[in-house]
């Protein structure tokens, strides 16, 4: 369940994670929780792999076997509620949504912060995206320690 101030208990963060051995390839995470009107997850997916259902108010559902973790639902999602993560190493490599300007640029170390907003650790900018469909939303490639795999969810330019 969510806690009160918004953020989601570590039980229901796991829930949405598969195992690590399956996330040697890069999966989309949803975390989006609530019973809301909404789909783009589902309709912008060119591999089928989210699956709302037939009522749109049910939280989305990732057929880690369908996804390809390309990315293309985290910057279709409104409410910012996706990313991809793959393991690789002593990493765990994710592609999140960003939308504040000015973007980050390769090879960045930025701050790694947690649902909470506290910084955790420091990541490295692997890659930034932002093409014409993507609207205001770039996509970050992000080298993050994968010790933080349950903990990280956004990055910050460090003060
Ligand atoms: S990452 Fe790509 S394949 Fe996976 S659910 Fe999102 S759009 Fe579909
Ligand atoms: S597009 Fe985003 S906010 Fe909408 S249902 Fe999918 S994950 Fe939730």
């Amino acid at each position: 369940m969510l806690n009160k101030n918004g953020v989601p208990s570590k039980d229901l963060i796991l829930s949405r994670f598969p195992d690590n051995d399956i996330l040697v390839k890069p999966k989309a995470i949803t975390e989006c929780y609530e019973e809301i009107p909404c789909n783009p997850c589902s309709t912008s997916c060119p591999f089928h792999a989210i699956t709302v259902g037939d009522d749109i108010n049910t939280p989305p559902q990732v057929d880690f076997e369908l996804c390809t973790g390309c990315g293309i639902c985290v910057y279709n999602c409104p409410g910012l509620a996706i990313f991809t993560v793959q393991i690789k190493g002593d990493y765990a490599i994710y592609k999140i949504p960003y939308e504040f300007v000015p973007r980050p640029q390769k090879g960045d170390i930025m701050d790694a912060v947690n649902r909470n907003g506290d910084v955790i650790g420091q990541c490295l900018i692997e890659k930034v995206t932002f093409g014409a469909k993507q609207d205001k939303t770039a996509l970050l490639q992000v080298q993050v320690p994968v010790t933080l795999l349950h903990e990280f969810i956004t990055v910050r330019r460090p003060l």
